[in-house]
């Protein structure tokens, strides 16, 4: 049984989301953790649960989603764990965040690639990467049949992502949306990359973009 935890880190109030089970292995989605204490928030969650972070993967490269990375890279000796045609945004993002004062550490390059479908392990648990490009290039997001999945920028509760930056799409968006997310059941949570969780069946009803 999967345990979610989400933090909200950086000015862009991005969901960073771990997922543990029993076995105390964890995954994190989007490490966000900017500040050092956000870093120390993240850390001590982590130390007072005695879990034991074993992935780290990235819904998307953007730089919000992306700020932790060096941080948890490091201190848990992992990989980042990326679609691969979301490795042009995560090489530019360095150059990209200075033009914003935002300072990127070195992120070490990826050495594992996520394919669309790819059943990711931890502990007793799994999810399932969907491929879902359109906010941008590269946008995964994962599914558990216990009923959760975690989207990143492509939905959110009444929207939908931006598609107005680099690599976005918005007809691609749409129907991505339509034929992978809105395919799942409709009593699905959904947790976004940023504001609050919803569900299948409540975007499907009530999403103005629908
Ligand atoms: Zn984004
Ligand atoms: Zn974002």
């Amino acid at each position: 049984m999967i345990s979610i935890k989400n933090f909200t880190f950086n000015s862009f109030e991005v969901n960073t989301y771990v997922l543990s089970d029993e076995t105390k292995e964890c995954i994190i989605i989007d490490s966000a953790c900017y500040e050092d204490f956000e870093k120390k928030i993240f850390y001590d969650y982590i130390e007072d649960n005695k879990l034991k972070p074993v992935r780290l993967l990235n819904t998307h490269c953007h730089i919000d989603h992306i700020l932790g990375n060096a941080f948890v890279l490091e201190k848990y000796k992992l990989t980042t764990e990326i679609h691969k045609d979301g490795l042009p945004l995560l090489n530019n993002m360095k150059s990209y965040g200075m033009m914003f004062g935002i300072t990127l550490e070195d992120i070490p390059k990826p050495t594992v690639f996520i394919e669309e479908n790819q059943v990711i392990r931890f502990g007793n648990s799994s999810v399932k990467a969907l491929y879902l490009p359109g906010h941008a290039d590269g946008s995964l997001a994962f599914y558990s049949e216990e009923g959760f999945v975690v989207v990143g920028d492509v939905l959110f509760n009444g929207s939908i992502g931006r598609t107005d930056l680099p690599t976005g799409n918005h007809e691609l968006l749409i129907n991505n949306i339509k034929n992978k997310l809105f395919v799942l059941p409709d009593n699905t949570k959904v947790y976004c990359g940023h504001g609050p969780e919803t569900t299948i069946g409540s975007e499907k009803g009530h999403n103005p973009y629908f």
